[in-house]
């Protein structure tokens, strides 16, 4: 019989990581899945391990990894992949806001033949105009980075085996694990399901960690923003063939006008223009000594297992 890996990365998830693996047991043993809970503790400073122990001591199917640190939530889902021993794996929050029925109708497409299940939200839930627009403005360029309709993705999917190994191959540190998943290809389909308000706990996200993580993806997935520097080069260059011809007009004729205050605005507009420049390309360049660095996308201090074969896994881990 095949068997379903269910990916929970937690931060700080002390009120909601033991209701979790005890709904998703009553409702995958419900639905006759043979399955395994891989919970990831992303060095949380509550006592989300304790639980996640508790939780383990009750429920012989769950598999625990601690990391030595809290390492983000795409490190969390790769480490959680990279543990899950299913035949077909599905990663989720571990907040109850992806609903776990909606597992299950996933795992029946995945029967079907399906490779890649895709969560899709409904709706994107309560959200304030300013950071609909944000978020609009940035999967606007995500979707066309990735040539897929990103705007109502979501960190919820159910991929095959094949397309786990293929995600866990790739060589990159810094992944946006959302667009990845469609990156890979093969047989996908998408699942809709409504966001479920949080019940316990709080978002991790402020604003300041969604505008990073917006930047950080950006460049993670296109070179579009250096494309977008050679393009403002090509149109001030233009502008100032444009502005070239007619000053030296002016200058010929006799009518060259008072310098300094158009010399100033000329001169400060290109300086910020060219120190903006320099930035966007900065980053990339600070992106890629992150990369040339070859640091591991995690460290693991711990791996407790309700099976037996604990010490295989954590072997397995260290390779
Ligand atoms: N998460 C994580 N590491 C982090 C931040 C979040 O593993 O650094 C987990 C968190 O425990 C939850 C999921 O990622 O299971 C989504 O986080 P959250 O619910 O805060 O995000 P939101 O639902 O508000 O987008
Ligand atoms: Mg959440």
């Amino acid at each position: 019989m095949s068997k379903l890996s269910v990916v929970l990365p937690a931060y700080n998830e002390e009120l909601m990581v033991g209701k979790t693996c005890r709904v998703l047991r009553e409702v995958l043993t419900e639905a006759d899945i043979s399955y395994e809970l891989v919970v990831v503790n992303d060095g949380s400073r509550d006592n989300t391990w304790e639980e996640i122990l508790k939780a383990g001591k009750k429920d012989s199917n769950i598999l625990g990894v601690n990391f030595s640190r809290n390492f983000g939530k795409e490190s969390a889902v790769f480490a959680g992949l990279a543990q899950a021993t299913g035949d077909v794996v599905a990663v989720m929050d571990c907040d109850l806001q992806h609903p776990p029925q909606t597992l299950v109708e996933m795992y029946h497409l995945w029967e079907d033949g399906y490779e890649v299940i895709e969560g899709v939200k409904k709706s994107r839930g309560k959200e304030s105009i300013i950071h609909k627009k944000c978020a609009g403005f940035f999967y606007g360029i995500m979707s066309k980075a990735t040539k897929v309709d990103m705007k109502n993705a979501s960190d919820f999917k159910m991929m095959d085996r094949r397309a786990v190994a293929s995600i866990l191959s790739l060589p990159e540190r810094n992944m946006f694990f959302r667009a990845t998943s469609s990156w890979v290809g093969f047989k996908t389909t998408h699942v809709k399901f409504e966001v479920q308000e949080r019940e316990a706990g709080e978002s991790k996200w402020s604003a300041w960690s969604l505008i990073k993580y917006a930047f950080t993806n950006i460049v993670a997935f296109t070179t579009f923003p250096l494309q977008f520097v050679t393009f403002a080069g090509g149109i001030s260059f233009i502008g100032s063939l444009a502005l070239i011809v007619y000053s030296l007009i002016q200058y010929f004729n006799g009518h060259a006008v008072e310098g300094y205050t158009t010399i100033l605005i000329v001169l400060l507009m290109i300086g910020s223009a060219i120190m903006l420049s320099l930035g966007v390309i900065g980053y990339y360049i600070a992106k890629i000594y992150e990369e040339v660095k070859r640091r591991p996308r995690y460290i693991i201090s711990e791996i407790v297992s309700g099976t037996k074969n604990a010490n295989a896994q954590i072997k397995k881990d260290l390779r």
